[in-house]
């Protein structure tokens, strides 16, 4: 029987039923999004993540050989976007609060070396110079 709806794009392992309500994957905890499933570089919105960067993600969390270390790495991203936050929002008096460009700028530097290291161990994993991750 051919399953209704849209695969999730990360771990190909659930279907979405449609693109309505708040749904999210129950194997990988992608959030449904219609335009990161159209855009699979697009990293605004209710995924912290692109569909791209996901996948990566997904793939080394996946890996036995590489799972611990992938976990450590999610953990300290997540840790350091919290650590971000809180300091935007404790700023002191007299310094100069950054712009929001600024700010913007500073969580994507922090997921693009997130992503950069979790490429590492992707690369790691595969184990072989002429296997490249499908992106
Ligand atoms: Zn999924």
């Amino acid at each position: 029987m051919k399953e209704i709806g849209f695969e999730c794009p990360i771990c190909g392992k659930y279907y979405f039923r449609d693109f309505e309500g708040l749904e999210e994957c129950p194997v990988c905890n992608w959030a449904i999004n219609i335009v990161q499933y159209d855009n699979h570089d697009f990293s605004e919105g209710s995924n912290t993540l692109s569909v791209n960067e996901y996948r990566i993600e997904y793939a080394v969390l996946s890996n036995k050989s590489t799972r611990k270390e992938a976990e450590k790495l999610k953990e300290e991203f997540r840790r350091k976007r919290i650590s971000m936050h809180k300091e935007f929002r404790e700023l002191k008096s007299g310094q100069i609060a950054p712009s929001c460009e600024e700010m913007h700028q500073q969580f994507v530097d922090v997921r693009l070396l997130y992503i950069e290291k979790l490429n590492q161990l992707l690369m790691i994993s595969t184990k072989s110079k002429d296997v490249t991750y499908a992106l």
